[in-house]
């Protein structure tokens, strides 16, 4: 038996997509644990591209069982949706199970995170805009509907009061137009039917699961600078990606967890606003976002690119108590003369080696580089690890030295196939 976690050791689109379809080959289980529909995770296979937003990656497989937790909040229409997209392009699914205690985005949800959006003016999160906040919200607040409800009678009264409450949200605070409860309820009956033969206590089945041996997979969505706790707060997303979150996002005791993986792209992205030190500007960045394809998987936005940051990358290791590292796009670099790695931050006369809580010191922060020889030859065919060029070894070397963790796995490529192996993980 064997539990593994997979973070985002960054700010979210680390390619841990990728990373667990090709994990997910090896265990029999794979699991979401945070978010919603605001994750996008892209899977190629052969010469088919897939974009995933709440079904969990293990889906490609038939013989899987893919578990979306109690920590999601899930849009029915977006699931089905995805499952539909999915049939339809001859995936034959594997089983499917929602937890019962996972939480329903209703449209509500979604009208008030444009809302609140508009309203911040030039102060936005830069949130995806598709409900995901409020509904965490309701679940905070303790109004939330799970989709357990939806197997009870009366969940029409409860969803008719819910939508009542934020069209006096809406009215009052934000000017615009509520919904009508009814036509909510009837939006939301036939997936409620639809849902029905997925929904069971999670928890319970994996706790099966796992006294029978079976190799469980949690992914991670979005990156531990998002976590709600322990990220870039408050640019941060309303769940907890880290590695903490696979157990309440899934109910599964700590205990059970076996080995946790940080996946890390071999330099730096973000989506949206916030302090990021080692942002690249101008050609740079556009030859990084441009040879790493980095436009948002939900969004479609250009992501802000920028040298490895190895002080966020420690500190990610001790957030999540990394026992691995995941390197993905070390391809993206291949063609650069001289590579560059954050060891440390400059603040005033100051050297920072820890990562602030403060967005105002994070900005202030200059990045020290340890500057490396680029390897300038093409890695993406490369399969085994001794095949790399001595430079990119040394650059993952590096990595792993100033991180005190070790390198298990290298993507030099989005396919499946494109992937180094330096240490099973099942
Ligand atoms: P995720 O949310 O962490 O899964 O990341 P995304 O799916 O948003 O972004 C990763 C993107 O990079 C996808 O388009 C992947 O197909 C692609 N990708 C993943 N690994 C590699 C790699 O090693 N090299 C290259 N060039 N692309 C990769």
């Amino acid at each position: 038996m064997s539990c593994v976690v997979i973070v985002g050791a960054q700010w979210g689109d680390e390619g841990k997509g990728k990373v667990t379809d090709y994990l997910a080959s090896r265990a029999d289980v794979v699991v979401r644990y945070q978010g919603g529909n605001n994750a996008g995770h892209t899977v190629v296979i052969g010469s088919q591209e897939f974009r995933l937003h709440l079904i969990p990656s293990g889906i490609f497989y038939p013989d899987k069982v893919c578990i979306i937790g109690n920590g999601l909040v899930v849009d029915p229409e977006v699931l089905f949706q995805e499952l539909d997209g999915l049939l339809a392009r001859g995936v034959k699914n594997g089983r499917l199970c929602i937890s019962d205690r996972a939480h329903i985005l209703l449209p509500c949800h979604k009208r008030l995170d444009e809302a609140q959006e508009d309203a911040r003016g030039n102060q936005k999160i830069g949130t995806t805009r598709r409900g995901i906040g409020p509904a965490y919200v309701d679940k905070v607040s303790r109004v939330g509907l799970r989709t357990g409800e939806l197997l009870e009678p009366g969940w029409e009264d409860y969803v008719s009061q819910l939508v009542e409450q934020k069209n006096a949200v809406f009215e009052k605070l934000y000017g615009v137009p509520g919904f009508d409860p009814a036509e909510i309820v009837v939006w939301l009956k036939p997936y409620a039917e639809r849902m029905r033969p997925f929904i069971t206590d999670t928890s319970l089945l994996l706790s099966r699961y796992l006294a029978e041996g079976r190799h469980v997979l949690f992914e991670g969505a979005q990156g531990t600078l998002l976590d709600l706790d322990h990220g870039t707060y408050p640019f941060v997303t309303a769940s907890s990606p880290a590695a903490g979150g696979a157990c309440t996002g899934s109910g599964v005791g700590p205990t059970a967890i076996d080995r946790v993986l940080g996946v890390c792209k071999a330099y730096l992205t973000r989506v949206g606003e916030g302090p990021f030190p080692t942002e690249l500007m101008g050609v740079d960045c556009e030859d990084l976002r441009q040879r790493g394809m980095e436009f948002g998987t939900t969004t479609g936005r250009p992501r802000r690119c920028g040298w490895l940051d190895l002080v966020m990358l420690r500190y990610a290791a001790r957030i999540n108590g990394l026992s691995g590292l995941i390197i993905t796009k070390l391809d993206v670099l291949d063609h650069m003369p001289k590579v560059r790695l954050c060891t440390a931050y400059r603040r005033g006369g100051e050297v920072l080696k820890e990562f602030p809580a403060s967005l105002r010191v994070l900005r202030e922060c200059e990045p020290v580089y340890e500057e490396l020889d680029g390897w300038q030859q093409d890695t993406s065919g490369i399969r085994r690890y001794e095949d790399l060029p001595e430079a990119a070894r040394r650059y993952l070397q590096r990595i792993s030295e100033i991180t005190g963790v070790p390198v298990v796995m290298v993507s030099v490529g989005p396919d499946r196939e494109q992937t180094i192996v330096l240490q099973e993980v099942f």
